[in-house]
């Protein structure tokens, strides 16, 4: 895992320079350390939105931080289910997959709002799907292809919406050299 700058020089302030954290992941154990990373910054409450084209690695990304928060058992793509909870020690993790959903209206009526704010952790892939009724997350990850750099390289870019969140991101450089 590399690290590079997303803010180009002359970009407005240094707050909007930290909020944002562009990351190379050459392969798949480099994902697992990115969520091993973000595993340990997790706290009750915490909301993480997950976007990337389908296969770019969300799920993937997902079932690493649970196994870096030592669940052990199966990871499911909640992407028929919308979602799946997972009772851990500290915590339980909400992760939800909106691709299938088919308004804001849907994730309303079926009372998934009351996840959020709670003592749990929610991660939710395809966050797009129930932008409108959806709060700002603490992070936001998106994955993509990097296609020049082969198939299972991926580009990471995090974005804080939130203190925490901006801790996460400072965690992360401290980190860069040694992913
Ligand atoms: P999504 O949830 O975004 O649709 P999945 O996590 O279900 O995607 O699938 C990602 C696939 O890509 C998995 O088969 C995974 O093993 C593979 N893969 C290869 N390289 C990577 C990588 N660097 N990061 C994440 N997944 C990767
Ligand atoms: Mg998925």
């Amino acid at each position: 895992m590399s690290l590079s700058a997303t803010n180009p020089p002359g970009t407005p302030s240094a707050d909007s320079a930290a909020a944002q954290l562009e990351l190379r992941l050459p392969d798949l154990p480099a994902t697992q350390r990115l969520a091993e990373r973000l595993a340990a910054r997790l706290e009750p409450g915490f909301v993480l939105f997950l976007s990337g084209d389908l296969g770019a690695g969300k799920t993937t990304f997902t079932r690493a931080l649970l196994r870096a928060l030592g669940y052990t058992g199966r990871v499911k793509s909640p992407t028929f289910t919308l979602l799946e909870s997972y009772e851990l020690p500290s915590f339980r993790l909400y992760h939800f997959d909106f691709y299938r959903l088919s308004s804001d209206r849907a994730w309303l009526d079926a009372g998934f709002d009351d996840y959020l704010g709670g003592s749990g952790v929610v991660v939710i892939e395809w966050p797009e799907h129930a932008s409108a009724s959806l709060p700002a997350p603490d992070l936001r990850l998106r994955l993509d292809f990097d296609a020049t750099a082969g198939d299972d390289a991926r580009t990471a870019r995090l974005d804080a919406g939130s203190p925490r969140g901006l801790a996460c991101l400072k965690a992360l450089r401290a980190a860069g050299a040694a992913c």
